[in-house]
């Protein structure tokens, strides 16, 4: 069994620790602080094994050198990166695996929001660890990448089981889910959704991990087929890159 916790740092990131009680090994994906992970560490008595990154940007990376110095782990994030991820130890490609015990992560290779930007898929426990290419309605920004790169990304993730788990790295649902009521305002779980969003987030309680099912009845990146969305931006009958385009220069515009 794998244990997840998620910690909330700075304005809307997670870093989400796992630990597999069998070996004791344990990973962290994307510190982007080194204090809040080495407290859960302690009070849980766990040694930390992995950094694993899915980025270089410093809200994903922060944390790299003081917990290597720290705790002696090692540090795995996108080969292509290497130049740009502080401490890297090892450089994985697309479909390298990387193991946490017995339990296995795929590296999927999703550029887009960075031209190296990498997830990580435990397949057996459903479980996907993406970064910012995918978050909950929503998708990364294109900082170094195409549309039609990031649409490819997509696509890889649009055909994980139903039941993965999606742990993002921001909380950005709430903000997402009004924009993509304004593409789809007739989507019926969209909006019983974003009323579950509402209530979690007046309470200040996170709305993340959400799943691959749900992310393909709300996301409007995962919905370029829906008729009312094409309709609604002008877009109907257009190629599906063409509509993700469009959608994601509306969204940047919201
Ligand atoms: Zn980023
Ligand atoms: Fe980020």
């Amino acid at each position: 069994m794998l244990e997840i916790i998620q910690i909330p740092v700075l304005t809307d990131n997670y870093i989400y620790i796992i630990h597999d009680s069998i070996s004791r090994e344990t990973a962290v994906v994307d510190p982007a602080l080194a204090e809040p992970v080495l407290d859960v560490l302690a009070k849980k008595n766990w040694s930390l094994t992995y950094i694993l990154n899915t980025h270089h940007h410093s809200d994903h990376v922060g944390g790299n050198l003081q917990l290597k110095q720290q705790t002696g782990c090692r540090i795995i994030a996108g080969q292509s990166d290497r130049a740009r991820i502080p401490g890297i130890d090892a450089g994985v490609n697309d479909n390298d695996v990387v193991s946490l015990g017995t339990h296995k992560a795929k590296v999927i290779f999703t550029p887009g929001h960075t031209s190296g930007h990498i997830v990580y898929y435990f397949a057996e426990e459903h479980l996907l660890f993406c970064g910012d290419t995918l978050f909950a309605m929503g998708c990364g920004r294109l900082f170094e990448g195409s549309a039609e790169q990031m649409w490819h990304s997509l696509q890889k993730l649009k055909v994980l089981p139903a039941a993965t788990q999606v742990y993002c790295t921001h909380e950005y649902t709430q903000s997402n889910g009004r924009f993509a009521l304004t593409v789809e305002p007739n989507n019926h779980l969209l909006q019983q959704k974003m009323v579950e969003v509402d209530k979690l987030r007046a309470n200040h309680q996170t709305t993340v991990p959400s799943t691959i099912v749900e992310e393909l009845a709300t996301n409007p990146f995962f919905r370029e087929d829906s008729v009312e969305l094409q309709k609604t931006i002008g877009m109907l009958n257009k190629k599906p890159v063409q509509v993700f385009a469009e959608i994601r220069r509306l969204k940047d515009h919201f």
